[in-house]
């Protein structure tokens, strides 16, 4: 199974923010889209990307006034991507060894979706259920 056949079924679409926005406004968007990160896009593409994970970090150090910080202050810049073409398995190992849980799908220098450890996961028990299925009606066939 590829990326490409996740982003099949759950769609393409991302949810952005750009770096000067308020930490205020990335929290309503989070909210609003029922997301954990938004990929933050710049004038020059992919910037950034930010999860609830890193307001929660910094609202603890810093307190209330954070939410008048900007999104680029609390991003990480460091972007790690993948591509339509990778393997689903591939990309749970590397979620799970790097500790994100969302992962933005690039292709051509082109954002054209985003996976989340959720969508990974659900991938492999559709993969596994399917290999179950047919091991029982071989099973079952005699
Ligand atoms: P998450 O598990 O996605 O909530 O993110 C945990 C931490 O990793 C946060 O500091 C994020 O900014 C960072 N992070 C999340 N996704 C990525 C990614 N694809 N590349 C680099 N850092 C990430």
């Amino acid at each position: 199974m590829r990326i490409a056949d996740v982003l099949r079924s759950k769609g393409t679409a991302v949810a952005t923010v750009e770096p000067g926005a308020s930490v205020a406004h990335l929290v309503a968007v989070l909210a609003e889209h029922n997301v954990g990160a938004l990929v933050v896009v710049g004038d020059d593409g992919i910037a950034g990307i930010v999860s609830e994970r890193d307001v929660v970090r910094r609202l603890h150090e810093t307190g209330a006034d954070l939410l008048r910080s900007s999104v680029a202050d609390i991003m990480t810049a460091e972007v790690f991507t993948c591509s339509p073409k990778d393997a689903v398995d591939d990309l749970t190992v590397v979620m799970t060894e790097r500790r994100f849980r969302h992962v933005p799908v690039v292709d051509g220098g082109r954002l054209v979706g985003i996976v989340s450890i959720g969508d990974v996961v659900k991938s492999r028990i559709s993969q596994l259920e399917a290999g179950q299925d047919q091991l029982a009606a071989y099973i079952a066939q005699g």
